[in-house]
């Protein structure tokens, strides 16, 4: 009999993600605080647990797609949390972004429950998680990891390795700061040079013709285009991996001044109410803090 699996909630890319797992005929059960989100998956094969700790009761497989900490501690250990039934035989696959320390600490209190537990972040956002597509960044027991090659690849189109748990985290950590950055630099080069009287078209024509172009900068062509920012990676979410970076990099001593700007825009976006468009909207942080002069 295949592996029960039960999904842990059902956002933007839970539910896209959970989506992939019953098109490819995995048996799954969900669980989300809004139970209405789940609807659609039910609709296409799922089934629906009132609970955490029903999911984690009636399921071999347990993936999270939350938030950060507070929501993995609400579903873990509140009321009915599905640490209850943890055990051996069960695995925990925590695939939300949090940070590499919060995930030692969890490794440590489910350890004594004998369940294995996954650090598997993704770098990809709503459309690879739609497509299948992200890039699953796992860290713990290797052989466990190669075992969940056939979940993975329905989740992704690539699985890195990336060490001992918690090294899931760092990676995301590591690609998040340089996307966060990246994203600020393209907002940044686009108001300058609109500000100086050039056509966006005639920068994103040179940005694309060079050793500048990527994905990135070509998925977010239209946002900036249209002024229009649907969320695919909300901007707060942005706000608190940056947050989570600059701990962690005080922790390490690693410097991060680069980060430490671009936080400062997430963090006045948030101010901005931009918080729940798409994170390419730090674009209209810089608009606001043009001199009007
Ligand atoms: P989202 O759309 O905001 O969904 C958040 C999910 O967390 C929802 O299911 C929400 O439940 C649940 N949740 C929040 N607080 C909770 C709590 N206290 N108790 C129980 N459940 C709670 O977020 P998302 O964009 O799917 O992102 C999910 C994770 O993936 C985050 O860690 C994010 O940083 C990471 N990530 C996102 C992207 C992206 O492009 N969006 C890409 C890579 C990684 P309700 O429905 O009840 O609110």
């Amino acid at each position: 009999m295949p592996a029960q699996i039960g999904f842990f909630g059902l956002g933007i890319m839970g539910t896209a993600m959970a989506g992939n797992l019953v098109k490819a005929g995995w048996p799954v059960t969900v669980y989300n605080r809004t139970p209405e989100k789940a609807a659609a998956l039910v609709a296409a094969g799922a089934r629906l647990a009132s609970t955490p700790l029903s999911l984690a009761e009636e399921t071999d497989i347990l993936i999270a797609m939350v938030t950060g900490p507070e929501a993995l501690d609400a579903l873990l250990w509140g009321e009915q949390g599905a640490a209850a039934a943890f055990s051996p035989g069960k695995t925990f696959i925590n695939m939300s972004t949090v940070p590499p320390r919060y995930t030692l600490a969890l490794a440590e209190e489910l350890a004594p429950l004998g369940v294995t537990f996954i650090d598997a972040p993704v770098s990809g956002t709503k459309k690879p998680a739609e497509e299948g597509t992200l890039v699953i960044l796992a860290g713990g027991d290797q052989d466990r990891i190669a075992a969940l090659a056939p979940l993975f690849q329905v989740l992704g189109q690539k699985m890195v390795y990336c060490g001992p748990v918690g090294q899931g985290s760092m990676m995301k950590m590591a690609i998040n700061l340089l996307l966060g950055v990246m994203m600020t630099g393209l907002a940044e080069s686009l108001n300058f040079a609109q500000k100086n009287g050039l056509a966006p078209e005639a920068l994103f024509a040179v940005i694309g013709a060079g050793a500048l172009n990527c994905g990135l900068f070509q998925m977010k062509k239209e946002m900036l285009r249209s002024g229009a920012f649907p969320p695919s990676f909300p901007l707060k979410h942005m706000t608190k991996d940056l947050k989570f970076i600059i701990d962690t990099a005080f922790d390490s001593g690693a410097p991060v001044p680069t980060a430490h700007a671009v936080l400062q825009l997430f963090r006045a976006g948030v101010g901005f109410r931009l918080g729940d468009a798409d994170f390419a909207a730090v674009y209209q942080v810089l608009e606001h803090m043009n001199s009007r002069e």
